[in-house]
């Protein structure tokens, strides 16, 4: 895996376009997963941070002021060279991913960190064609619409994968003119502190992003603030309401991408060899930390036995492994309370009844590992068919035809993503179409891309990022309307 790897400056926050100790002198330990040891010790951001934060980035978005003068194209160039820094240092920022998160270094090498540049290159690219329109709307008038930034737009991302969930919020808000408080999860700060370090060398303008570590109280504080203009959040559905009733008293904007609990659809008519490799990696991938987990597999009568065999002869090379080896395929869980989280849905499961097939049983001695969990006779109704679980624990259920298929596949309160795996082409869109989610893949899973929208349906949460779709709500539309 190459040289020798620093750390980024744990113990500062990087505010205002320097890295500073923190007021209050509050530090936590980061702790690596996959062997219970601390990294480092971070500096907690409190709420006094965070305006002093804001009005730095207000400062930043000043009439008069470097960022705001900055033409299009020059914002773009900026961005680009981020992205070029991103891969530039590709092996450095994925040993710090899989350190701090305990996911397999080649998932970071080859996934994580590829597609954070990617999010940066993307977005420059929009930099200069974000237009508004010439409206016709009468002869004695000139109606014209501008589409200028938002302001100032607090991020706050999870841990599970932190650079990208950087970066796909941070590179639409830039590109879009604004300025970013950025609240890594607490698990995970530290590629957000080497983001901070990529910025500050390229020397963006003071306040343009600030990077503010910390607890949930610190992401409160920014949902509080009166100063910010807007809130991006990608987490958990219950933490999405609170910040949503949060936001309610400032009228902030609010971007919720949030849970999810996504069926695979097997027919019997799919090709069986790629429906199990897309289902494994489906629910395995980043041990199914993941919120477009394919949670619920729901096979067609026909095809149950052959696909039942299949899939638990998949898995049984996935055992979980040191995250820094290349080798790895399966890592740590992020923390203790996520290995006590998931050893606990798989006692519900069984409490209610289903059939634990394969793992079940994690040890966290020297690090949160948990095998690749297999659950059989699973009603709808169960827990574990119900509630995102996070972690690598599958529900596998039955189905007769399309339209069992499609209540089973919808009776969720969730609706984030969803595959469906047949050959026969009418039957794909019926599906696709018949599918509340955001994103539903055919014959593949979890091919995402920055250039396509991303989100949920129901409680998987409010707007999309990647693509158009993904820049616009970091923009606000002005009318202009003049008599001629
Ligand atoms: P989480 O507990 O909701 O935390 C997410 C972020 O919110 C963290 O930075 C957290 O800080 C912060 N936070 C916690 N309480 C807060 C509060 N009251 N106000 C403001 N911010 C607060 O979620 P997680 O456990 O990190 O991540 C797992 C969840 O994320 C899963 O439900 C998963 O489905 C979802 N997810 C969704 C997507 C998507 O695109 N739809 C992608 C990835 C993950 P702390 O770190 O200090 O707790
Ligand atoms: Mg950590």
């Amino acid at each position: 895996m190459g040289a020798q790897r620093t750390l980024p400056a744990c113990s500062k926050r990087f505010l205002g376009g320097r890295w500073g100790e923190p007021a209050q002198g509050t530090y936590y330990d980061n702790e690596n997963p996959a062997k219970r040891e601390t990294i480092c010790r971070v500096a907690q951001a409190s709420a006094a941070e965070v305006d002093a934060a804001v009005r730095c980035a207000q400062q930043a978005l000043e009439p008069g002021s470097a960022w705001a003068q900055m033409t299009p194209a020059a914002r773009a160039r900026l961005l680009w060279r981020v992205a070029e820094r991103i891969r530039e240092q590709v092996e450095e920022l994925a040993w710090l991913e899989s350190l701090d998160t305990g996911k397999p270094y080649g998932e970071a090498l080859h996934g994580d960190i590829p597609h954070a540049a990617g999010a940066f290159e993307y977005y420059a690219g929009w930099c200069s064609k974000l237009a508004g329109s010439v409206l016709p709307v009468s002869p004695r008038y000139l109606d014209y619409t501008r589409l200028e930034p938002v302001g100032v737009v607090g991020a706050i991302i999870p841990w599970n994968f932190p650079l990208q969930m950087a970066a796909i919020k941070v590179a639409p808000a830039l590109a879009a003119g604004n300025a970013v408080l950025l609240k890594p999860a607490e698990q995970t700060p530290l590629t957000a502190f080497a983001l901070a370090r990529i910025f500050e060398e390229l020397e963006f303008p003071p306040g343009v992003l600030s990077v503010l570590p910390g607890f949930g109280e610190t992401g409160a504080a920014m949902v509080a603030h009166p100063g910010i203009d807007k809130i991006t959040f990608t987490g958990s559905t219950a933490v999405g309401k609170i910040i949503m009733r949060g936001a309610a008293d400032t009228l902030k904007r609010v971007s919720l991408e949030l849970g999810g609990k996504s069926p695979n659809i097997v027919f019997a008519d799919a090709d069986l060899k790629r429906a199990v490799r897309g289902a494994t990696t489906g629910i395995y991938y980043n041990q199914g930390q993941m919120c477009t987990a394919g949670s619920r597999i729901l096979v067609q009568d026909s095809l149950y036995d052959k696909f039942l065999e299949a899939f638990t002869a998949a898995i049984a090379d996935l055992r979980p492994g040191d995250p820094l080896d290349p080798k790895t395929r399966m890592g740590a869980l992020v923390s203790q309370e996520q290995f006590d989280r998931v050893s606990h849905y798989v006692a519900l499961g069984q409490e209610d009844g289903a059939t634990l097939l394969a793992g079940g049983q994690g040890s966290a001695d020297s690090g949160y590992f948990f095998p690749p969990t297999i659950f059989t006779d699973v009603q709808p109704t169960h827990r574990i068919a119900q509630e995102e679980i996070f972690g690598p624990v599958v529900s596998i259920l039955r189905f007769g035809n399309e339209e069992e298929a499609l209540r089973l596949a919808n009776g969720v309160s969730y609706g984030l993503a969803a595959g469906v795996w047949t050959a026969d082409v009418g039957r794909a869109h019926r599906i696709a179409h018949g599918l509340r989610a955001g994103t539903v893949w055919v014959n593949t899973y979890n091919a995402l891309w920055n250039e396509a929208p991303f989100g949920g349906y129901k409680q998987s949460g409010i707007g999309r990022e990647g693509g158009r779709e993904g820049i616009e709500p970091y923009t606000e539309v002005k009318n202009i309307c003049l008599s001629l």
